[in-house]
């Protein structure tokens, strides 16, 4: 295990994968031509961030917005870029000067400021090259590399998928290091350079120990899991049934988006595995194949569950989850197009492939296989037939399987009761950028914390349509580990969801306690 020093900005441990932000991969918007058109984008970019920010991550732009509303400041860049005929340079070289005079105060404080205007400089040079919409996709359980991150970059980006941030630079006082604190987001800071052959490995970011390390063993990540939650909610809370004050009890049921989830999370606190991400686990276009290999993807989520129940996600690729190997087919792609259900349906080898390596796995156990993407009820029909037609091929009557659907398209919400399925499982994540018309990695409107009341509306009928067939619904979405949303969950009747390791303590707290 290799591991890299860093100074905690803030507290908490994460287990995940590394990647490097992709600034960079900015794509590409119209480029403002002079100083005053990169003023005015750039203000335009921050007030939209702004919208959708918390107070804090508003006050913390205010502050870039105030710089560009500065006339003296603007004045200056507008007539040296004038001048010299390049607003690039002019824009350069005005800001450099102030965040040459921020650095050298005496106060930490006030020189932490330097790296807003860092990160104001990088945006209005952003807007002379046309960078309009950052990337903001990511994986889940990504562990971000940034050379050095920074306020307005932490607030583009959907913090639902980060586990935590090691930036290379960095001070603790930084405005991002505040956001990070407030957001439960554990940083490292002023790590140093991050060598290229890390992407993309597995690692535990200890913002406790001040430590990155690299490929660690599952006894690390349990050791220093445990520490952190004990520092926060006392982790005893993860343990026992979460049970509402009316008696009635809530099921807390795993997400796994690696095998390293494994590790960081204690048996004990769940009732399960409610979902398991496995377009995550896919690692080369030879496993998507290869019923063998994936089995022994597969096999360790059973040894961790032991008798309790086990969701496993068929291959929800396309739309912003690349998997190696099984892309959806050319021009047919993104969110609208060939993805989740459909891609399966068009891919009977790499269905028939994942079909297999879950029974395999299941070793005869019970197991719970569950479709993503399904809009139509046939698509049901068509998984049904292919289920029953791999447990025949697997050696029949050992294998008890459920078959489950994700509702995450209007269409199924809509028309819940024509589907045939053993159970439902709400993936808000979709269902959100369906309803609200807005993709989930843009920043067109703000999906992240709170359920947005017509979503809402829609998990109702889903919830009355389980209760009345008596089949089990859960919430699986990012929004399910939100305290903001889980009031409304409960309300609506929800009484199964399924989250990351690190959420189970507070967010069964909060069930107890409403608090
Ligand atoms: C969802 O859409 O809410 C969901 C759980 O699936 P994913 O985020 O993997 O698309
Ligand atoms: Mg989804």
């Amino acid at each position: 295990m290799t591991r890299l020093p860093g100074k905690v900005a803030s507290q908490g441990v994460a287990s995940g994968t590394l990647r490097r932000d992709a600034v960079a991969a900015r794509s590409a918007g119209r480029p403002a031509d002079s100083v005053a058109g990169a003023v005015i984008e750039a203000a335009w970019q921050l007030r939209a961030l702004q919208a959708a920010a918390t107070s804090l991550g508003s006050d913390i732009l205010e502050f870039q917005l105030a710089l560009l509303e500065d006339d003296g400041l603007v004045l200056e860049m507008v007539q040296k870029g004038a001048a010299h005929g390049d607003a690039a340079r002019a824009i350069a070289e005005v800001l450099e000067e102030q965040i040459a005079s921020y650095r050298a105060a005496a106060d930490a404080r006030f020189a932490a400021r330097a790296a807003d205007l860092e990160d104001l400089k990088s945006r209005l040079l952003g807007a002379l090259k046309g960078a309009a919409a950052p990337a903001r996709a990511l994986p889940a359980g990504t562990i971000l590399i940034a050379e050095e991150m920074t306020p307005s970059r932490f607030l583009e980006l959907d913090r639902a998928k980060i586990a935590g941030i090691v930036d290379q630079k960095g001070s603790e006082t930084s405005h991002v290091a505040l956001l990070a604190r407030a957001e439960g987001v554990p940083m490292l800071v002023a790590a140093g350079p991050v060598a290229a052959e890390w992407e993309s490995r597995p690692a535990l970011l200890d913002a406790a120990h001040g430590e990155l390390v690299l490929d660690p063993d599952a006894a690390l990540i349990r050791d220093r899991a445990g520490q952190a939650s004990a520092q926060d909610v006392p982790s005893s809370e993860g343990e026992g049934p979460a049970v509402l004050s009316d008696g009635e009890t809530v099921r807390v049921n795993l997400t796994v988006n690696a095998l390293a989830s494994l590790d960081e999370a204690p048996p004990e606190w769940f009732d399960g595995i409610g979902l398991v991400r496995t377009e995550l686990l896919i690692t080369d276009a030879e496993e998507v194949l290869n019923a063998g290999r994936q089995a022994s993807l597969y096999r360790p989520l059973f040894d961790w569950a032991r008798e309790k129940p086990v969701t496993i996600r068929l291959l929800d690729g396309g739309g912003d989850k690349q998997v190696p190997g099984y892309a959806p087919p050319p021009g047919g792609g993104g969110f609208l197009g060939v993805r989740g259900a459909r891609l399966l349906m068009r891919r009977g080898d790499v269905l028939r492939a994942q079909l297999a390596a879950i029974l395999d796995a299941a070793e005869g156990r019970p197991v719970r296989i569950m479709a993503p993407m399904i809009t139509l009820p046939e698509e049901m029909r068509f998984f049904r037939t292919e289920l029953d037609r791999a447990i025949d091929a697997s050696g029949a009557d050992r294998v008890q399987a459920a078959l489950g659907m994700m509702v995450e398209t209007p269409a199924a919400a809509l028309d819940i009761d024509r589907f045939d399925a053993d159970f439902f499982a709400l993936g808000t994540n979709d269902l959100a950028q369906y309803v609200l018309a807005a993709s989930r990695d843009s920043e067109a409107l703000p999906l992240g914390g709170e359920i947005p009341p017509a979503v809402l509306e829609l998990v109702r009928r889903v919830v009355e349509h389980g209760r009345n067939k008596g089949l089990a619904v859960s919430v699986c979405g990012d929004v399910a580990a939100s305290e903001e949303s889980l009031g409304r969950f409960l309300a609506c009747g929800v009484r199964s969801f399924s989250i990351p390791s690190r959420f189970a303590p507070r967010f069964k707290q909060y069930i107890r306690t409403g608090l």
